[in-house]
């Protein structure tokens, strides 16, 4: 049904792998784990989460011992598949952190900002070429409604020590060269990266500060053995006093994390290498990151080499939180992409699209991370990043490793932290519930009113305002 050979047309030819794996190296590089060894920590989930966890916790110990447990490879989800927008924000946006957690936002907004700087300083140190680029990001109105709504964020940006700036229909397409955007909202914190090549470089680091990573393993379940942790594999298990989750999308071994964790595939196109004449008849001089302002919105960037990538809008939930390789291909989403594309810039209409991927992408009903214990506080979970989690994983880690100590902190302190998202419901319902609040999300798209549904969730503080 999704395979490629179904596809008669301009996706037919495109690679059906991220455009960030080329001339890279994909796949294991480690053993899986066969028979029993012992650890100080063990961490589930070779992403970001579990490797900032891994440099972390050997930054504040060396010589500590650290394994991490991956399924697959290092960066074969999302870590390894993502737009790499660099997002200071740890409330999934201002407006949404307004509403949520309006006390803690300045704290917040803080904490996120120096997140990133101390990302940046990370990869210099480590000599991390990752194109990594603190160019911002613009977010661009398509409808009269979405103007305004931009136009309105403008004051609490600003009260929030954020640089933006309200552009215009003509200053808007003066910077991109297109007449689907009636306005933009400059922002200029934030950037963009090469997601795989943070990957590969955070794991170098890992690896030379001694975390022992075993690939092709997955952890199957976790039991108490004496003061211990026990982490059971299909050929080994570890020992250790500690344990942290960070299995973002996948169905979780702790089973009360399923209530609210909402696996959803995104899906993603890329072009070519464009031409500079290409380039050129776009604009796009800052070469910043781009979103549109919807509930369904596109995100799309430059690479190195000036390709674009191109993705979001759909987010698809299969019935019984089905998380496979073959969801990663879905021919109608991705030839909704090249439509959309197409309509948005009809001087690109030569360029081919060469690489068509998805990824899944842990979905919270609060659209941040659940952090919290178990087994008597020797394991912390850090998951439900919703989309947003190239930057905030290395918060998420640091609070799951706070946790483990019992210690307060700047981090654990927060609301933001220690409270928790609304359950999503239980199968049957929760298919026909998420594609209820996906039919009103796109109702309001078109319409730019709120209708009943969703404004009752946000009375709940279930957030799909951003
Ligand atoms: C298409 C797409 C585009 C995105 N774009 C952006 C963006 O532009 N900006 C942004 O900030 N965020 C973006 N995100 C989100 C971001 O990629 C994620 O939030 C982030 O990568 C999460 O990192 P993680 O380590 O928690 O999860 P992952 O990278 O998914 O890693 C979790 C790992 O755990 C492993 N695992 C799970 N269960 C087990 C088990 N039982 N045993 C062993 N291993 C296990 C998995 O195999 C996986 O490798 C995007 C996501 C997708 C899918």
């Amino acid at each position: 049904m999704t395979s490629s050979h179904h596809l008669q047309d301009e996706l037919r030819d495109a690679q059906p792998r991220p455009v960030w794996w080329e001339g890279v190296h994909t796949g294991p590089q480690t053993e899986p784990l066969r028979g029993r060894v012992s650890a100080d920590l063990v961490i589930v989930g070779g992403g970001y989460t579990g490797l900032w966890a891994a440099i972390e916790a050997l930054t504040e110990h060396p010589g500590r011992r650290v394994v991490i447990l991956e399924q697959s490879w290092v960066g074969a989800a999302a870590s390894g598949r993502n737009g790499g927008f660099v997002s200071e924000s740890l409330t999934h946006g201002i407006a949404h952190g307004e509403a949520m957690w309006p006390d803690e936002l300045t704290e917040l907004q803080r904490l996120g900002r120096e997140n990133v700087a101390q990302i940046a300083e990370f990869l210099q140190r480590n000599n991390i070429d990752a194109d990594l680029r603190m160019v911002g990001k613009t977010t661009l109105a398509r409808t009269p409604h979405e103007v305004e709504a931009l136009r309105n964020a403008v004051a609490s940006y600003l009260r929030h020590g954020e640089d933006v700036e309200f552009l215009d229909r003509d200053q808007v397409r003066a910077d991109i060269h297109t007449s689907a955007f009636l306005a933009g909202l400059r922002i200029r914190g934030g950037g963009l990266v090469d997601p795989m090549a943070l990957v590969l470089g955070m794991r170098r680091v890992a690896e030379e500060m001694g975390a022992r990573i075993f690939e092709g393993t997955a952890a199957t379940g976790i039991t108490r053995t004496g003061g211990n942790l026990t982490v059971r594999s299909a050929h080994g298990e570890v020992d250790a006093s500690h344990v942290v989750l960070a299995s973002n999308a996948y169905r979780p071994l702790l089973r009360r994390l399923g209530n609210w964790i909402l696996p959803v595939y995104d899906y993603v196109l890329a072009t070519a290498p464009l031409t500079a004449d290409q380039v050129a008849s776009i604009g796009w001089t800052q070469n910043q990151g781009l979103t549109d302002a919807g509930n369904q919105f596109h995100y799309f960037r430059r690479t190195r080499d000036d390709r674009i990538v191109w993705g979001g809008y759909d987010a698809i939930y299969h019935y019984g939180n089905a998380v496979a390789p073959e969801l990663e291909l879905r021919d109608r989403s991705h030839r909704l992409l090249a439509q959309h594309f197409r309509e948005t810039f009809p001087q690109l209409a030569e360029v081919p699209f060469t690489h068509r991927w998805g990824g899944v992408i842990d979905t919270t009903s609060r659209f941040t991370p659940i952090f919290g214990t178990a087994f008597g506080g020797r394991l912390a979970y850090a998951v439900g990043f919703t989309g947003l989690g190239v930057a905030s994983t290395r918060f998420g880690a640091r609070v799951a490793l706070d946790l483990l100590t019992g210690r307060e902190t700047e981090r654990t302190r927060l609301k933001a932290v220690t409270g928790t998202a609304v359950p999503f419901p239980p199968e049957p319902l929760r298919w026909p519930a998420v594609e209820l609040t996906r039919a009103a999300l796109a109702r309001e798209d078109e319409t730019g009113r709120r209708g009943i549904l969703l404004r009752t969730l946000d009375r709940f503080g279930v957030g799909f305002n951003s």
